[in-house]
């Protein structure tokens, strides 16, 4: 996996989101509080994405709005939600019962959510595959191809076993393979890699770019580790506060980030040098925003070393520039004018 070789997919959108929002209405005042806001994100067939920013900042939510895996109270709508030539922002719950897994599916941080304890893998795969119209010998075939490409020895055997009788980092692959039964255009996973040990870790992060690089699959990953980046993603956004903040390549954002945040993110994450590594690293001053608190301005505002006067009281357009998103009035409105 060398970054530097990469090229970004031609393009060919698999994935469109437009003005996605998430809201809570509260219990007790009735406030309707924004979740997530203004969430935009166009995905290539065989593109790489990575969504990254500090717990609560919104990611997990996005992503489960995205697949409307949301309930009440919470509530999500969006302008456009469009999977592989398909605009899904108004479809039903029967609608994307039939596209989920089909089309878009999703990894979680653990596995075991996605498997049955009381079915064997075999089993499970197979009945996921034949949600198609094929016969058990042909699904049979293809679970063991599959189990395979995501790298699990001896695939019969492993086709007879209960899900607590594999290692986590087996049970991830196992959950991998079957969010891929289907052969969706679309996977989103969400923080894939955090219950697992550093070595799975990397195995894992290479059969996603293998998956995306072989079979054109668009792979959007939810995760706080910025670490990851040059080697996984082709493309980044960053999230704060329930928007974005900066999106853009890799290149464009790791070198050279415009945004406050994207900063503060890179400068906090560990150094790769045994020096950088015993230098006591800076961290990001403050807590993150509390989601549930309505506030006006830029989310970042309490914690931006270089505010402005009007930061925290008008929340900053998403400017495009040198073909990456920027939201900041650092960018769009340095003179604090009412935008
Ligand atoms: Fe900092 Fe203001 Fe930019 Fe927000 S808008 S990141 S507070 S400079």
């Amino acid at each position: 996996m060398d970054p530097s070789t990469a090229t970004i997919p031609p393009q060919r959108p698999v994935l469109i989101v437009k003005g996605l929002g998430t809201w809570v209405t509260l219990d007790r005042s009735g406030t309707v509080v924004p979740l997530v806001e203004h969430f935009d994100l166009s995905v290539n067939a065989g593109e790489r994405w990575a969504i990254v920013g500090e717990s609560g900042s919104g990611k997990s939510i996005s992503a489960r709005s995205i697949m409307s895996l949301v309930d009440p109270p919470l509530v999500t709508k969006a302008d456009q939600i469009q999977i592989d030539g398909v605009d899904l922002s108004t479809a039903s719950r029967a609608d994307w019962r039939n596209v989920r897994g089909q089309r878009i599916a999703m990894i979680l941080q653990d596995p075991l959510t996605a498997l049955s304890p009381v079915f064997t893998v075999g089993n499970q795969l197979i009945e996921t595959i034949r949600r198609r119209p094929v016969s058990v010998d042909v699904a049979r075939a293809r679970s063991l191809d599959l189990l395979g490409q995501v790298g699990i020895p001896d695939p019969a055997l492993r086709m007879k076993a209960y899900p607590h009788e594999l290692s986590g980092g087996m049970r991830q692959r196992i959950a991998i393979a079957l969010a891929l039964a289907c052969e969706p255009r679309v996977l989103i996973a969400d923080e894939p890699t955090t219950a697992l040990d550093v070595t799975v870790q990397a195995q894992i992060l290479d059969l996603l770019v293998n998956l995306s690089e072989r079979s054109g699959t668009a792979v959007v990953i939810i995760t706080h580790d910025i670490g990851i980046l040059p080697d996984f993603a082709h493309k980044v956004a960053v999230m704060y506060g329930g928007r974005l903040m900066e999106t853009g390549t890799v290149d464009q954002v790791v070198a050279a980030p415009r945004h406050p945040y994207t900063q503060a993110l890179l400068r906090a994450r560990p150094g790769r040098s045994s020096i950088e590594g015993r230098r006591r690293l800076p961290i990001i001053g403050g807590a993150p925003p509390d989601l549930l608190r309505k506030q006006p301005g830029c989310p970042f505002a309490p914690r931006c070393e270089v505010a402005l006067p009007h930061c925290g009281q008008i929340r900053p357009k998403t400017t495009l520039i040198d073909g990456r998103t920027v939201a900041c009035h650092l960018v769009t409105n340095p003179e604090g004018a009412a935008n």
